[in-house]
């Protein structure tokens, strides 16, 4: 049986509710949409897993209000059932020289801390974004309430400039990274 992964790429298209964040010309909801569908080839190509994604197509809106986005994200994965759920995003911060990647998990000592360890290792080793660690935040709804290990990958910050030309030109890399990582998690690699 191959391993379900469930790939959640942030946000919804612009113009529509809960869509991203913006910097230098870039759109949070386009990275992660690219960004998920290169690392569902990279797993599909894979017979050990299988992965699904929250936005098939680049016009897919999911919910009509910010709550029912979010929660539609966490039903598609609670109702397949996906063994492992990856939510996809990229970071804004007012000051425009905090940069790098993070992770946001549910709580420490779990799978989903583990996964994220690799993770972020394949991330920074292969875009060379600055590590900036794992973090619990149990107020992430679809962290909160998904019922299989979650993460949530802030891939780097679309408002620190040298982080945003690798989120304009290595959204492959930034596949790759989390694919790495996840192969290293299941000690296939
Ligand atoms: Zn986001």
């Amino acid at each position: 049986m191959a391993i379900k992964i469930f790939i959640d790429q942030g946000h919804n298209p612009t113009n529509f509710h809960n869509s991203g964040a913006t910097g230098f010309g870039l759109r949070e909801e386009d990275i992660t949409y690219q960004v998920g569908v290169y690392l569902a080839e990279m797993l599909n190509q894979d017979p050990r897993f299988e992965a699904r994604l929250s936005r098939p197509s680049p016009s897919t809106v999911l919910g009509s209000t910010n709550a029912t986005s979010l929660a539609q994200r966490v039903a598609m994965a609670n109702q397949w059932p996906a063994n492992y759920f990856i939510s996809i995003h990229a970071n804004f911060n007012e000051n425009p020289s905090i940069n790098g990647t993070e992770i946001y998990i549910y709580r420490q000592y779990t799978q989903a801390n583990w996964l994220a360890e690799q993770v972020i290792d394949g991330i920074v080793e292969t875009v060379g974004t600055k590590n900036n660690g794992i973090y619990a935040r149990p107020s992430l709804y679809v962290l909160r309430r998904t019922k299989m290990p979650s993460i949530l990958v802030e891939l780097a910050y679309l408002s620190n400039y040298a982080d945003a030309e690798k989120l304009r030109n290595d959204q492959y890399l930034f596949a790759e990274g989390i694919f790495r990582g996840i192969m290293r998690y299941f000690g296939f690699s």
